[in-house]
């Protein structure tokens, strides 16, 4: 019985684990503290209509630590598929995983 239940937790966690969001992995410039979050593509993203009535998406975040008078600014903007296609920080910088 225990078995069967790690297998269907199992299988859960590998059917496409973050296609509804994606990792934001960031460092911040001032204290070098790094932020792991966790973006949530279906209620995290705003719309944007543009003039030809197609939507794309875009995102915005600030991200502090405590005790570090630091903000760094994230902005992401994304297709119609929500796929990314560009991205810019201030007061930071993206960390590849
Ligand atoms: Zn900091």
């Amino acid at each position: 019985m225990f078995k069967k239940l790690a297998e269907i937790l199992f299988g859960k966690d590998n059917s496409h684990p973050s296609s509804d969001g994606f990792f934001l992995n960031v460092r911040c410039s001032e204290c070098g503290d790094k932020f792991h979050l966790f973006i949530h593509k279906s209620w995290e993203l705003s719309q944007n209509f543009e003039e030809d009535g197609s939507v794309t998406y875009f995102f915005k975040k600030m991200i502090f630590g405590v005790g570090c008078p630091n903000r760094i600014h994230v902005e992401m903007q994304f297709d119609s598929n929500k796929n990314l296609i560009s991205r810019q920080i201030e007061n930071g910088e993206f960390i590849e995983d």
